[in-house]
């Protein structure tokens, strides 16, 4: 930006509201490109609960999400969080894109997922994913912090670093912090990367469908945070600086079910694994938003990373695919990391497909042997009824 960013004026920010009168809920939705949009409604009373929110519209055409002769797409609210912005009462809500006959935008991975969580929800996935980033600076592009058109000292003191010789941008991320914890998004904890300039926070655990949900509400405020910075914007790019002498960035989602994390979970957590690796490609085809050619810069077997073409596991293994933490194989239960998805992933993809894979599969299979069964048994019952009917006297019927 040629300006200087322009700062609130607090006066004007603190003018009394009614606490009890017209409020504004912030209405964000997820873009064709993984962008987050969002624009605002003044609500008469305060809203309580999702219900409360009206359906609400957009010019898709101008988000990439339709046609500009059909332009209009829907904005249906699907969660609902306090706004750290503007304060309570005011809200952020999360919704889903539909096109103007009501079906989910291209877009719109949330719409499946939710069905598939709703088909494994006795089950009962956790997840947690820890979300990486950079800090760029806005004017040259450059990590945040970073000589103009030069590099830093290598890395080894960036990671958990402490001092100002080791940590670039940290009130980003204290700030952020705190407006995850007060809008109500899960936020498990944060720490400096291996990268100058990169970070790192956790969100989880969550179960379900909620796992995306509070995702992109925290990367929606992170780049809020970063706006009223005005000179400093974040990337989810997985290989912001290409080469070997700088890390890139993943979104390693850990995940569980309830017979995982109870005694003896080991067994169904090795068997997951095993699912997994039977269908390692179109994982990798769900962890970033193209298909895997945004993790090809990243995984390459360098940088903590596994190489993206072989599946592998390991307790402690920060080399593999699939990393089982040493504090599960030391209990017997717990969890497993799946390491692959790429930042930029889109969590409800990433969570659809670890849920299709390691549970739905086995149950379509066993759904389609049952109509298998079912079919074979239905003929046998006609066989034998023919059977029956060979044997038997013709009923007769009086005319
Ligand atoms: P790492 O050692 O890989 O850096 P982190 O501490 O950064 O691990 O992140 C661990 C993540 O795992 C957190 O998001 C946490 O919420 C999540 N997590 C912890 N227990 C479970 C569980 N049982 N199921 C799913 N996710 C879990
Ligand atoms: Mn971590
Ligand atoms: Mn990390
Ligand atoms: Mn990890």
């Amino acid at each position: 930006m040629a300006d200087q960013p322009l700062t609130y004026d607090q006066e004007l920010m603190n003018l009394p509201l009614s606490s009890i009168g017209p409020c504004q809920a912030c209405y964000i939705w997820i873009d064709a490109d993984g962008g987050i949009r969002s624009k605002t409604k003044t609500m008469d009373k305060i809203p309580t609960e999702i219900r409360d929110f009206p359906e609400w519209n957009f010019d898709g055409s101008s988000t990439g999400q339709a046609h500009t002769k059909d332009s209009d797409c829907y904005l249906k609210p699907v969660a609902m969080f306090r706004d750290p912005f503007r304060r309570d009462p005011n809200k952020i809500v999360l919704c889903e894109v539909l096109n103007s006959k009501r079906e989910p935008v291209a877009s719109n991975n949330r719409a499946e997922c939710k069905e598939a969580m709703k088909l494994a929800r006795d089950e009962h996935p956790w997840f947690g994913i820890e979300q990486e980033y950079t800090l760029l600076n806005t004017s040259t592009k450059h990590p945040y912090g970073w000589p103009i058109g030069g590099f830093p000292a290598g890395q080894g003191p960036y990671y958990c670093g402490n001092g100002a010789e080791n940590v670039y941008g940290r009130p980003i991320v204290e700030e952020h912090y705190r407006c995850c914890l007060y809008a109500g998004v899960k936020i498990a904890g944060s720490n400096a990367e291996v990268m100058p300039s990169q970070w790192e926070y956790q969100v989880g655990p969550c179960e379900g469908i909620s796992m995306g949900d509070h995702l992109w509400v925290s990367r929606y405020l992170l780049f809020k945070v970063c706006e009223r910075k005005g000179v400093v914007t974040p990337t989810f790019d997985p290989k912001p600086i290409a080469g070997e002498n700088w890390n890139g960035a993943g979104a390693h989602c850990n995940y569980s079910t309830e017979k995982m994390r109870n005694k003896g979970g080991r067994t169904v957590i090795n068997r997951a694994i095993e699912k997994l690796k039977n269908k390692h490609e179109w994982h990798i085809r769900q962890y970033d938003p193209n298909g895997g050619a945004d993790n090809e810069r990243r995984l390459t077997g360098a940088n903590e990373t596994s190489d993206m073409h072989v599946f592998s596991a390991g307790v402690a293994n920060r080399t593999a695919s699939v990393r089982i933490p040493r504090s599960v194989a030391e209990d017997d239960c717990g969890y497993l990391e799946d390491r692959r998805p790429s930042s930029n992933c889109d969590p409800y993809l990433v969570t659809r497909a670890i849920i299709q894979t390691t549970i739905l599969d086995e149950r379509e299979e066993l759904v389609n042997e049952k109509e298998v069964e079912a079919a074979a048994e239905s003929k046998k019952v006609n066989d034998k009824s023919y059977q029956k009917s060979k044997s038997m006297p013709a009923v007769q019927f009086s005319e």
